[in-house]
């Protein structure tokens, strides 16, 4: 383990296959989340991140979702969309047609451009031709990416049809790429945390718990709090995100992106009082992560936090990085509902001004 993370888990010679011009490497603190529970299996979390107290506070929470059976989580087929552009289509109700009619040639065009992709259980799935107005229309092509983050191969896919599609719409192809907006690979976790975890030292679990699903509710009513809500939730998941490799601006992207799908920018993970008096949470976003590809293997720190996190497939990394962001909602909910953030972060934050400076 010391090896793989000697030199922040990353040597210059690889981190030079990695990217262009690389000049070294820049190291985080890799650590461990600690307590967490996802569908009654344990797990510890590999977490990659600069900011403090992120990692206590999903230990600690996860350890107060662990007295109500800890997380309960479940993920969508991991399915990505390619989106294929196509300009000044003369008469869409024509193009939507001519390419229904294709459907069958279209997706075994497109299962042909990714071989491998196939081998290991995935492919194409589905098509849909959106219009959208003004002589634009897209067509979205559904691809099962199995263990993959999927991006290159979904772009291949998007390339591969292009043509063809633009051929049957009548129109001129443009844009040929995936979309961030992974609203077909969501993950939803749920948790129920009864009062007693929740008691701080001069609150009680209950009124606690009242406050949790009261700042819950501002964030449902408020994209000003909504956007703050939605960081402490990313503080969680983008360590594990960044930790296993995977593409945390892509993960960015579309969680953002769904959490506005309503037109109004809302909560990731809500809260509520269930009717048997524990609190409940509710988490649902895109995450679309890898075990295989990008970086996830060629990037030792990536394999070994992957080695850590025990996830057999895409869809428990997943899981678990939801898990892990719910727990980080629930640490800063709790916080703020009561004495505040800073009392706790400010105890760890002094953590790093006692670091001996060096020269
Ligand atoms: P990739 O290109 O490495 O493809 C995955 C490979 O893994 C394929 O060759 C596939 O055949 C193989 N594979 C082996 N076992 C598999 C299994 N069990 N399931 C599925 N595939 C398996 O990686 P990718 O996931 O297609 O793309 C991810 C990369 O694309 C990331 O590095 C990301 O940063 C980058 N990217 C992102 C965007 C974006 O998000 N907008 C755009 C372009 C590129």
């Amino acid at each position: 383990m010391g090896s793989a993370l000697g030199a922040g888990g990353l040597d210059v010679a690889t981190a030079d296959k990695v990217v262009e011009n690389v000049l070294g490497t820049y190291a985080l603190p890799f650590a461990l989340g600690l307590n967490v529970q996802v569908n009654g299996r344990d797990h510890l979390v590999p977490m990659v991140v600069e900011e403090p107290s992120v990692v206590a506070a999903v230990s600690n929470a996860a350890k107060m979702a662990r007295t109500g059976g800890g997380f309960v989580a479940e993920a969508d087929e991991p399915l990505m969309i390619a989106q294929i552009q196509v300009d000044e289509v003369p008469d869409f109700a024509a193009a939507a047609a001519a390419i229904e009619e294709h459907r069958a040639e279209l997706l075994s065009l497109a299962d042909g451009a990714v071989p491998a992709l196939l081998e290991h259980g995935g492919g194409a799935r589905d098509l849909e031709v959106r219009d959208l107005g003004d002589g634009l229309a897209v067509v979205h092509v559904i691809v099962d990416c199995r263990d993959a983050m999927g991006a290159n191969l979904v772009n291949t896919v998007a390339e591969a049809l292009a043509a063809r599609i633009g051929e049957l719409a009548g129109g001129r192809v443009g844009l040929r790429i995936l979309t961030n907006l992974a609203d077909r690979r969501c993950v939803r976790v749920r948790a129920r945390v009864p009062v007693e975890a929740l008691a701080m030292p001069d609150a009680d679990g209950a009124s606690v718990r009242d406050a949790i699903a009261r700042a819950s509710r501002f964030a449902e009513l408020d994209a000003y709090r909504a956007a703050t809500h939605n960081k402490g939730i990313m503080n969680g998941v983008e360590a594990v995100v960044v930790a296993t490799g995977n593409d945390w601006r892509a993960v960015s992207a579309g969680a953002h992106a769904f959490a506005a799908r309503s037109g109004r920018y809302g909560p990731l993970c809500i809260w509520r009082v269930a009717a048997d008096g524990l609190l409940e949470g509710a988490l649902e976003m895109p995450l679309a992560l890898g075990i295989v590809g990008g970086t996830t293997r060629t990037h030792p720190g990536a394999r070994l936090a992957l080695e850590i996190a025990r996830v057999e497939t895409s869809r428990e990394l997943a899981m678990l990085a939801g898990s892990v962001g719910m727990a980080s909602n629930l640490a800063a909910l709790r916080a703020l509902a009561t004495e505040g953030i800073q009392r706790g972060h400010m105890a760890l934050h002094a953590r790093s001004l006692v670091v001996p400076k060096r020269g």
